[in-house]
């Protein structure tokens, strides 16, 4: 008899936030992503707060990526009691390094926010977790290289593959030895898409024999890569050509590195005029500071630029950091042609506020969204050709042209998801579908169970599986 070896979904089953998943090995405990809940505020809390398991009792924690709601919850974790390390590539650790105090010091304004508009008699709210324990989380990480297999436990060897989705981001290979028997154990992660710039494409693997995989994009197909170019080199040639600005709300890690990476291609290959780019962003400039620590995660074209610009593929001549309050002020002084790439990116908050404020009521301009919009946002009701809008509860009547591009996500779709399990020979013998709202999950379901013998699931919060058949 082998030891048992289970799954349970903690988290990010059935919904795109909060991935949490515990895997047992006989009597040893890995969590394997501790990711932050985002929804609304008393629900969010709820989860957040609670784990089906004692914190203290785990043995192991593993992260897929930097991403908040991959990663956002392990300070709570820790203040809870654990004690293990957390296990992670080198950029991911570098980029929890810039996420996780950022996300505590919102956590405390947001309380300080909530407390000072409470009704009398509701109790004082305190934050998820402080600075304090972000630190303590900090310290617990332990770096891995792609394709490094190390041992978690004497049975139990872990790789970290690219999963080409964000700076640092691992395909993660779990292999599970016992009397006598082996178990390969997938963990998708994010999966990202192939032919991106900057970093390399997702990679395969062989001899999965269960997977659990994202599926956010499970429903649906991406604009092709190279029409969406082609799109941001009109919008952006049209508003300079008629001296306006771009203003492009975009989140600082990640989609800030891959604009600046595409806009100075198009600019190099004249499609667009020259004018100066713009990150006004304190976190996208530190964001940009680890990509630069972090070389081996580049594909071979950014790699060459890395090494024949002398370790600056970001620092392109025509691109500038904006850093201070003041200098973000004064931009807004400029008359010329620019771009300006701002957070955040549904416009909830952060400096594009006052870029919008400035720029919206001047129809030679452009308001530029290449992410999601969520419903509620400021960056919704824009998309949505509402005006005025309110900014800092002001009326600001919209005359900019409002442009939204689709093709930009960093998760593969269902073309590219379906590509991606093809390539994992053979076939693996069960999949279970997580971070993906329930449409999506039963599309891609669908085509699965269609294209390989694999047994697919779409398990719930708190379902445990055996993982041997
Ligand atoms: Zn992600």
């Amino acid at each position: 008899m082998s030891e048992p070896l289970t799954i349970s979904f903690q988290g990010a089953a059935r919904t795109v936030t909060g991935s949490r998943h515990l895997i047992r090995c006989g009597s040893r405990r890995v969590l394997f992503d501790c990711g932050l809940y985002q929804g609304r505020r008393d629900e969010a809390e709820r989860i957040n707060r609670t784990f089906d398991f004692e914190p203290g009792e785990l043995d192991a924690a593993v992260v897929s990526h930097a991403h908040l709601d991959h990663t956002g919850n392990l300070p709570t974790l820790v203040a809870r009691g654990y004690r293990g390390a957390v296990h992670a590539t080198p950029a991911t650790a570098e980029l929890c390094g810039v996420l996780l105090p950022d996300s505590a010091f919102l956590m405390e304004r947001d309380v300080e926010h909530v407390n000072r508009h409470r009704h009398h008699g509701e109790p004082q709210r305190t934050p998820l977790y402080s600075p304090a324990d972000v630190d303590r989380t900090l310290e617990r990480l332990v770096n891995h290289g792609y394709h490094d297999t190390w041992t978690l436990f004497e049975n139990v060897r872990v790789t970290y593959l690219d999963a080409g989705h964000i700076l640092g981001s691992a395909f993660t290979l779990i292999d599970v030895e016992s009397e006598g028997r082996r178990l390969r154990l997938g963990m998708s992660g994010d999966v990202g898409r192939a032919g991106r710039p900057i970093l390399r494409d997702p990679e395969s693997a062989s001899g999965v024999d269960v997977l659990v995989m994202e599926c956010t994009y499970g429903d649906r197909e991406h604009p092709a890569a190279a029409e969406t170019v082609r799109q941001l080199g009109e919008v952006v040639e049209r508003t300079l050509g008629r001296g306006g600005r771009v203003l492009i709300p975009a989140f600082a890690v990640g989609r800030t590195q891959e604009l600046v990476a595409t806009l100075h291609d198009l600019m190099s290959r004249k499609i667009v005029r020259e004018a100066p780019i713009y990150v006004d962003s304190p976190m996208a400039w530190r964001a940009t500071q680890a990509y630069r620590h972090h070389p081996e995660c580049f594909d071979d074209a950014t790699r060459r630029a890395f090494e024949e610009r002398d370790g600056e593929p970001f620092g392109f001549d025509r691109l500038h950091y904006v850093v201070t309050v003041e200098q973000s002020r004064a931009l807004n002084e400029r008359r010329a042609p620019c771009i300006v790439i701002a957070a955040s990116g549904m416009c909830e908050g952060g400096r594009i506020l006052h870029h919008l404020q400035h720029g919206l009521p001047e129809a030679r301009n452009t308001v530029l969204f290449v992410g999601f919009q969520a419903e509620g946002t400021l960056g919704r009701r824009l998309r949505d050709g509402m005006s005025p809008v309110n900014i800092f509860g002001e009326p600001i009547e919209r005359r900019a042209e409002v442009v939204a591009l689709d093709g930009f996500s960093a998760h593969a779709d269902q073309r590219e998801l379906l590509a991606w399990v093809a390539m994992l020979k053979p076939a693996p013998r069960a999949i279970y579908l997580v971070h993906g709202e329930p449409g999506p999950a039963e599309a891609l379901a669908g085509r699965l169970r269609e294209r390989f013998p694999s047994e697919v699931r779409i398990p719930r919060r708190g379902e445990e599986f055996s993982l041997w058949n």
